[in-house]
């Protein structure tokens, strides 16, 4: 049995893989919708737990060809420990395909290319970035810790190092005040700067965040309805049109539609998928279904 230390986060496309926690929690941890390390403070695994977890895991299954860094952003730690892990899974996993990562913006920012490059050259092919938005205002009051403008950095700059980039918007984030600037500027972002993938959630509030969230509004926000989610998921799709192929999912488990299509060649049909939800001609995923 693998020691992980709870609560344990990988996004919905990693749920066969193994998870290894190389760092724990998150290094900025100051997001204002996010609850997930909360509790945690953010510390480095020592390189000998990391091997132990390692041999535990092949023990149990030395087919293992794909590997997800937890947790809230791994990259965030140094490089070398990096590579050291990287070449340990490589020693341990003969059959290793890929290796993955959530990663703050700022921490893909503070990398080198050379250090993106050595990073890929050891196995690193993904990364997940939670962008959230592409309205730089929103992301002001949201407590991103990253503009718009060093969110298109960071995908340029892990193109350039040939890491693939897993982007996740939030939908609702600016609730009904800020839903037109936060659908318009993500289109722009996405435009300029396609990511591999694309994924939407919807926002749930954890309890104990929910509070400093809404203030930060100053009195403004009010939340939008699933209608409300699904019109910003309508408008963000119609905008987009990337200059190279982007794969797109909506299959978060918060989300009330899941969507799946490659954009721009399926936009189309996604916004008709989503608008005949609107309509009420398909049916909303019902809220016992739905969890963060
Ligand atoms: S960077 Fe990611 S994990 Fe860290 S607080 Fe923000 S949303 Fe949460």
């Amino acid at each position: 049995m693998l020691n992980y230390d709870m609560p344990l986060y990988r996004p919905p496309s990693e749920a066969e893989n193994f998870i290894l926690q190389v760092t724990l929690g998150c290094s900025f941890n100051r997001c204002s919708f996010c609850s997930m390390y909360r509790d945690k403070t953010y510390e480095l695994k020592p390189l000998d737990v990391v091997r132990s977890e390692i041999e535990l895991a092949a023990q149990l299954d030395p087919g293992i060809r794909r590997v997800f860094l937890a947790d809230g952003d791994a990259l965030g730690a140094p490089t070398t420990h990096l590579l050291d892990v990287a070449q340990l899974l490589t020693q341990y996993f003969p059959h290793l395909q890929r290796i993955s990562s959530y990663a703050w913006p700022l921490n893909v920012l503070k990398k080198s290319p050379s250090e993106l490059g050595e990073l890929r050259d050891a196995g690193l092919k993904l990364v997940y970035v939670g962008i959230e938005s592409g309205d730089d205002e929103l992301l002001r009051i949201i407590r991103k810790g990253a503009n718009s403008q060093m969110h298109g950095e960071t995908l340029a700059k892990c193109r350039a190092a040939r890491i693939k980039v897993s982007a996740t918007v939030v939908l609702g984030l600016g609730g009904q005040k800020y839903w037109r600037q936060h659908v318009d500027g993500t289109a722009n972002l996405i435009n300029e700067a396609p990511p591999n993938y694309l994924s939407t959630l919807q926002l749930g509030l954890a309890e104990n965040v929910a509070e400093d969230f809404v203030a930060r509004f100053k009195g403004s926000y009010v939340a939008q309805n699933d209608d409300g989610m699904l019109l910003e998921q309508r408008e963000l799709l119609s905008l987009l049109d990337p200059p190279r192929p982007v794969i797109f999912r909506s299959n978060h488990a918060s989300n009330a539609l899941a969507l799946a299509g490659n954009l721009p060649k399926d936009r189309e049909r996604l916004v008709m998928e989503v608008d005949d939800t609107r309509a009420g001609i398909y049916p909303k995923r019902p809220r016992w279904m739905r969890g963060y």
